[in-house]
């Protein structure tokens, strides 16, 4: 069976039509500039067949419909007939505190997820938007909701509150949610099935343009870097992650910002970015620090050293681990930033191999007599919704 995987932005579309049978892709691609003029959508199949298709897509409704021409195409699509598509599987940002796992779709459903569209303001318009439009010129084919935030849902009260009045959490819902579920939840499963212990305590560090770390026991999450928003925790590509609210307040002064201007800043202005002045792009930065680039070489560190802070912190939650793991981008890519990270944690029984961290496509990067396992595991946000969607619709 082949399931259609699909992540809706405000005006993109990724998808990625899988065969369950192996998992394999058999093709992925991308809309852009929905709702702008010039929309383009380009798509690639398992066999290097390229398709291009110029042309505006007004809403999201067109968006799919173009997809789908694509995916039929005789020559460069995939597909004989829509009815081969076995479910669809929607990444949708946020759960609110209505739903703990992935769900089918249904009215129900759609009407909750509207309901908390104000929780993610950015994302959430596009999502619903894009479940209505798939089930409009996909009828009858089941469709799920995979969520970024459930795999966190397991957070217990005290990780997930914040010091703020109860009843204000109570009445708005203001508290942590954490992100990158998908990622989260595909990881852990991934090295718990390495180790061949599901109950291992892991520390999972997903480093990429957003980063957020959870810390992982019995396959749970019980702690993790992102907040209400995405923007709490690390230090990322340009948001800024922690920082005291009363600095904020007093940017926004100094800055002359609106008080609407303020998160926005903080997510598209600061990070790596704002520290550098040169580049969100750990590559570009990597480059600068060698060319003797002092400030791509703070921001640099000032990422690695908040990651250490947050593995430090959930060792002691989770009272030591049996793993620490790097995912995304960063993770899988910078021996740079997982050196920096993991530099005398001996004291906990980490002990990285810098021979192994230097080595691409090296799993286990820790030395033979470290008590921690360090790994690296390559992340798959859509294999992870795919397989979410398959158990979900027994679709074979
Ligand atoms: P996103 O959050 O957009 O999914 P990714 O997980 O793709 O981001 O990560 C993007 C980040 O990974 C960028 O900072 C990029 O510089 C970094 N990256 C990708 N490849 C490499 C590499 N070979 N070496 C160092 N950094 C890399």
């Amino acid at each position: 069976m082949k399931i259609l995987v699909i992540n809706a932005g405000s005006s993109s579309l990724k998808y990625q039509l899988i065969d369950m049978a192996d998992e394999s892709v058999i093709l992925k691609g991308l809309c852009e500039r929905i709702t702008f003029k010039n929309g383009k959508l380009t798509q690639k199949t398992f066999d290097g067949r390229e398709t291009v298709i110029e042309q505006d897509m007004p809403t999201h409704k067109e968006a799919m419909q173009l997809v789908l021409e694509a995916m039929l195409d005789k020559e460069k699509g995939a597909l004989s007939s829509v009815d081969e598509i076995g479910a669809v599987g929607h990444r949708v940002l946020h759960s609110g505190e209505d739903f703990k796992n992935s769900v089918v779709i249904d009215d129900e459903v759609i009407r909750i997820c509207e309901k908390n569209a104000e929780l993610g303001p950015l994302h959430m318009p596009g999502n619903i938007a894009c479940i209505k439009s798939c089930r409009e010129v996909m009828k009858g084919v089941p469709m799920v909701a995979v969520f970024d935030t459930t795999f966190h849902s397991t957070m217990p009260p005290k990780a997930y509150m914040y010091g703020i009045p109860y009843e204000v959490y109570d009445k708005y819902k203001i508290r942590k949610y954490g992100f990158h579920g998908t990622s989260h939840k595909f990881v852990s499963e991934e090295v718990g099935k390495m180790l061949g212990n599901k109950n291992a305590r892991m520390i999972i560090c997903h480093l990429g343009n957003g980063s957020s770390i959870s810390a992982v026991k019995d396959g749970k999450c019980v702690d993790t870097s992102m907040g209400f928003t995405p923007l709490e925790g690390l230090v990322m590509g340009t948001r800024s992650g922690d920082i005291d609210p009363a600095a904020v307040d007093y940017m926004r002064v100094k800055l002359g910002l609106k008080p609407d201007e303020v998160v926005d800043y903080l997510n598209k202005k600061c990070g790596v970015m704002g520290i550098s002045g040169l580049s969100s792009d750990l590559r570009d930065l990597t480059a600068a620090m060698n060319d003797g680039n002092e400030r791509a070489k703070l921001a640099l560190e000032m990422l690695a050293y908040r990651v250490k802070k947050y593995v430090g912190s959930y060792l002691a939650v989770l009272n030591g681990a049996d793993a620490i793991v790097f995912t995304g981008g960063i993770g899988e890519n910078s021996p740079l930033i997982r050196g920096l990270v993991m530099s005398g944690m001996s004291y906990c029984g980490a002990v990285l191999d810098e021979k192994k961290n230097q080595t691409r496509g090296e799993t286990y990067i820790n030395t033979e007599d470290s008590a921690v396992k360090i790994i690296v595991c390559p992340t798959n946000e859509e294999l992870s919704i795919a397989r979410e969607t398959k158990a979900l619709t027994a679709a074979k």
